[in-house]
């Protein structure tokens, strides 16, 4: 699309549109709002507020990092370790950072 004014004014729109729902990612970041559903996910604070991504809908199979084991996953964003170890090591499944206190 050529550049326009009315193109600028949209594109603008989007662009703070981006900016104001990082803002809001960064204070539930920050507030670790949603910790309750964060730490069922077995995620640290990055991985669940700032990472979230778009996963195909099939169920994966990935062996965790640390035990070795073979896990199944419910989409294709399959995490590095399983849940038992994330839980024994208070590690985010998956990146390995801390999940906190
Ligand atoms: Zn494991
Ligand atoms: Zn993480």
């Amino acid at each position: 699309m050529k550049l326009s004014e009315n193109k600028i004014k949209t594109s603008t729109f989007f662009a703070e549109q981006t900016y104001n729902r990082m803002k809001k990612q960064l204070a539930k970041y920050e507030a670790d709002s949603e910790k309750q559903a964060r730490l069922e996910k077995a995620l640290c604070t990055t991985c669940y507020y700032l990472k979230s991504s778009i996963a195909g809908q099939a169920f994966t199979k990935y062996n965790c990092q640390h035990c070795g084991e073979e896990h199944t996953h419910p989409n294709t964003n399959v995490p590095k370790y399983c849940f038992k170890c994330s839980k024994e090591h208070n590690a985010c499944k998956k990146c390995g950072a801390s999940k906190g206190d």
